[in-house]
């Protein structure tokens, strides 16, 4: 997705390019008002000029006049269910009339939107965000992936009530474990309504770096690995050249599969006792009531380490036998799991061999191996082994898997959006000077977001944000509520760390 203004025709055809040299096979691009739905057709003319036919998105919030502008002249409109028809009301406890009289509003709304569609080919992807639900939604179904799958199937409904079928969906979160369920229900009610439309994969305001990468990994290939999702989009804050790379790791693992004929595999638990949290002895450090380990070879042993890569236990050899040691890739492990006794009451050890030297597929390929797992609560320690990768590379992998699917916790979580053409001020280097100030705050959640507009929303659970409010200033959250208001970018850091010390 593009981050430039969207009114700024040369600057956003040069960024899909170069998008476009990068990889990328369809560019969405913000239109938050009339004028930037217009240009649309400007920016599209100017691709085609070049010969450049990649697909073009309009990025929908809050304006279905700029929808139905965008729907004349993109392939796709993506809609946010959660805010276009909606303001986020407080109807508190709405009837069961008030909710069906809300539904029948908003079909009126997208019935001119579905007309043009209709008209020119447009398909209609149905984006529903974790950080922005309607009233309706909160109201009925509270914060829960059954209201981010209701959220999007009560438009699609109307959609197909209006037999409109040029339809995509998709369901993201910055949480990565809420992201996966909440997907894995929305295809599981789709399959139930018959709904067979493609889903889009993504993890929202995944933040940048190393961390962004892992995040994004994690979540996306558990459910590829699960045979679910038809398009994905890796979002890291900074030059959205640099998503592409990532994503085109992520693909490459199930194109191959796919061109091998292999099909993904059921997160539907065949035995069910090996997930969740379960009981077991512990071994040397492992298991029991001990966190998820990470385990590595140091001078010629088998250890334990910790986040800084020093040595906190050791694995005689001896203890070997009293765990259970499940070697391979996702789908390996899977297997191994299926021949496990589920009365076993022995600590599960995730381990893998990655023979590239390559640290970003190294990343990818380990997030989604353990990932996949870690998400439904089986693994007491990872294992990673990488003979041609850095071991402190490896071991900061390992540790940013652990917090990425929140199996254990050893770091700041940055939540920071990929920014797009509401952001007014520079957020790259706003999130590497939060990082610097805060990074020490082990468990905090800090989100630095682009807008106001969709940032609070979107920052979902965390515990302090730092959020674009126009052309550089910037307003400090704690949690959901305002602390300081339109700072200039230069004394909101400083703020932000009193804020947190008070
Ligand atoms: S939160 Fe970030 S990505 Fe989302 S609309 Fe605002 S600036 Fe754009």
């Amino acid at each position: 997705m593009t981050n430039t203004d969207t009114n700024d025709i040369g600057a956003t055809v040069n960024q899909c390019v170069r998008l476009v040299n990068a990889g990328c096979e369809m560019v969405r691009i913000t239109a938050q008002g009339i004028t930037e739905a217009n240009n649309l057709a400007l920016i599209k003319k100017s691709l085609r000029s070049k010969g450049i036919k990649v697909p073009l998105i309009a990025d929908i919030h809050f304006n279905p006049n700029a929808a139905e502008i965008a729907a004349g002249i993109v392939e796709k409109v993506r809609i946010n269910p959660g805010n276009y028809t909606d303001k986020r009301i407080s109807a508190n406890q709405l009837t069961l009339r008030d909710y069906y009289q809300e539904l029948e509003r908003i079909a009126q709304r997208l019935r001119p939107l579905l007309q043009i569609c209709k008209q020119n080919g447009t398909a209609i992807r149905i984006g529903t965000n974790h950080g922005s639900l309607s009233g309706r939604i909160m109201d009925r179904y509270g914060d829960t992936p059954e209201g981010m799958v209701e959220s999007a199937l009560e438009f699609g409904r109307i959609c197909l009530n209006e037999n409109f079928k040029n339809l995509v969906f998709s369901i993201k979160s910055s949480n990565v474990r809420v992201m996966v369920q909440a997907t894995r229900l929305l295809a599981e009610k789709m399959a139930a309504e018959k709904m067979d439309f493609p889903i889009h994969l993504g993890v929202t305001e995944a933040g940048d770096g190393e961390d962004g990468i892992i995040k994004s990994a994690a979540g996306i290939g558990s459910l590829l690995e699960n045979g679910i999702g038809d398009t994905i989009r890796v979002s890291l804050t900074g030059a959205p050249e640099i998503e592409i790379p990532v994503a085109l790791a992520i693909t490459e693992r199930y194109n191959h599969a796919r061109n091998l004929g292999q099909k993904g595999i059921s997160w539907k638990p065949t035995k069910p006792k090996l997930f969740g949290q379960r009981e077991t002895i512990a071994v040397s450090g492992i298991g029991g009531n001990y966190p998820v380990a990470v385990l590595a070879e140091k001078i010629g042993k088998t250890c334990l380490v910790d986040e800084h890569f020093s040595v906190v236990g050791n694995l005689p050899d001896h203890n070997f036998h009293l765990l259970e040691i499940c070697e391979g890739n996702a789908s390996g492990l899977r297997r191994e799991l299926d021949k496990m006794d589920v009365e076993s009451s022995k600590p599960i050890v995730l381990k893998n061999k990655y023979l590239t030297s390559d640290l970003l597929q190294f990343q990818v390929n380990s997030a989604i191996d353990f990932g996949s797992l870690l998400i439904d609560g089986i693994g007491n320690a990872i294992w990673p082994t990488a003979p041609n990768i850095n071991p402190e590379a490896v071991n900061n992998t390992a540790f940013a898997i652990l917090q990425a699917t929140r199996a254990r916790i050893t770091r700041t979580e940055f939540i920071s959006c990929p920014s797009c053409g509401r952001t007014l001020f520079d957020i790259e280097s706003a999130l590497q000077q939060v990082k610097a100030a805060t990074g020490h705050l082990k468990g905090l959640k800090i989100a630095v977001m682009g807008c106001i507009v969709n940032g609070p929303g979107e920052m979902a659970d965390s515990d302090y944000g730092y959020v674009g409010a126009g052309k550089d200033q910037v307003t400090l959250y704690k949690g959901k509520e305002i602390a300081f208001k339109n700072l200039h970018p230069d004394e909101a850091i400083q703020k932000l760390v009193e804020l947190i010390m008070r």
